[in-house]
């Protein structure tokens, strides 16, 4: 994957510094004022254990532990003090409350419209990048509308009608081998899509105008069952294709499985889940440093497991949690800000509240 890394950072132009990045102590860039791009990393299911429970057994620090700029929001969905990632999803890309289980639409089912159709309204690029499948509820909020999270094949249908520049992730089979008959990649490229259907091709892309990855048959293997780098890689190819809009782009990308680990109370799993999503934004700061015209803001939906940590040990940089729920709870969840108008993110707020300060930074 080594030559595969120097292609890909070669192609964009810009350095990745695995693993040494000055960006954990500095980001130059000014914080106030208007970014032109703006990339919203989602931990799925990441509240502070889960991320003090990675903190505590990496020896240096993380990249999200550089952040200046931090805040905590409000996960709450319509109707239930504990969100789920439907509801939260759908706070987060469209700045409205809705029922558990909605996707991209009120209470009353009504549609709203998403960051990336705002941002097609003003000319500017949009895309989803996620290592479940893109037509699981945290993607499909900032893409579909439907009344179901679990409509996965009509969820897939409103890729087509959004058609965000970039979605990169599991869930070929929700395109192509569809219990309708239907298959959409055909169709996909003659909307003018690239379509790739595993990382290597991915990385093998050059210059695509619209990029479909459907790089697994349903979600994406965890980060044990060798996922390896691909967030890292689906982030920068999705910064290389929404970059050829010279209006600016919006850009989710979502870390979706530390949920899961969450859900099965599982340690090793949410760690190594949320290490993956740190590596990711160390090579979104370094190049965010590089552009000086892109805001990234790291949050998450909710916390998963009402997990605590009652012991470990500093000098083994171990820990041992214990969890009170195998489902999510409604505690407030951190926020970061790295950046052209990361100032704005500091406090406490509403989920809804962040879609406002990125929908008025980006202008739209
Ligand atoms: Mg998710
Ligand atoms: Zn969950």
């Amino acid at each position: 994957m080594k030559i595969f890394r120097t292609a890909i950072i070669a192609f964009i132009g810009f350095a990745i510094i695995s693993g040494q990045s000055c960006s954990r102590n500095t980001f130059p860039s000014d914080s106030s004022g208007q970014p032109k791009n703006v990339i919203l990393l989602i931990g799925d299911g990441m509240g502070v254990t889960q991320l003090y429970a990675a903190m505590s057994v990496v020896k240096k620090s993380l990249y999200l532990e550089s952040a200046k700029f931090i805040g905590f929001n409000r996960t709450h969905s319509w109707d239930d003090y504990s969100t789920d990632s439907a509801a939260g999803g759908t706070a987060l890309a469209t700045g409205v409350k809705t029922r558990n289980g909605i996707i991209g639409m009120r209470a009353d089912s009504m549609s709203l419209p998403n960051l990336i159709e705002l941002a097609h309204r003003r000319g500017l690029a949009g895309g989803v990048v996620s290592t479940s499948s893109v037509t699981h509820a945290t993607p499909a909020a900032f893409v579909a509308h439907n009344i179901s999270r679990n409509q996965y094949e009509e969820i897939a249908t409103d890729f087509l009608k959004t058609m965000p520049e970039v979605f990169i992730g599991g869930g070929y089979d929700n395109f192509a081998n569809r219990r309708d008959g239907a298959n959409y990649i055909p169709e996909l490229k003659e909307k003018g899509y690239t379509v790739v259907t595993s990382v290597e091709e991915l990385l093998e892309v050059d210059g695509a105008d619209r990029l479909a990855g459907l790089l697994a048959p349903g979600h994406m293997p965890a980060m044990s069952d060798g996922r390896g780098d691909m967030l890292s890689y689906a982030s920068l190819k999705a910064i290389e294709t929404l970059s050829r809009n010279e209006n600016g782009y919006f850009l989710m990308v979502e870390a979706s499985q530390i949920d899961w680990g969450g859900h099965e109370n599982n340690t090793d799993y949410i760690i190594r889940e949320v290490l993956d999503l740190d590596r990711t934004l160390g090579v979104l700061l370094d190049y965010a440093k590089l552009n000086g015209e892109t805001l990234i803001v790291v949050t998450s939906d909710h916390e998963t497991g009402g997990m605590a940590l009652p012991y470990g040990d500093v000098h083994d940089r171990s820990v041992a949690a214990e969890y009170t729920s195998t489902g999510h709870t409604g505690v407030i969840v951190p926020v970061f800000a790295f950046g052209p108008g990361a100032d704005e993110f500091t406090g406490f707020y509403e989920n809804t509240d962040l879609f406002k300060k990125i929908k008025t930074l980006l202008g739209l």
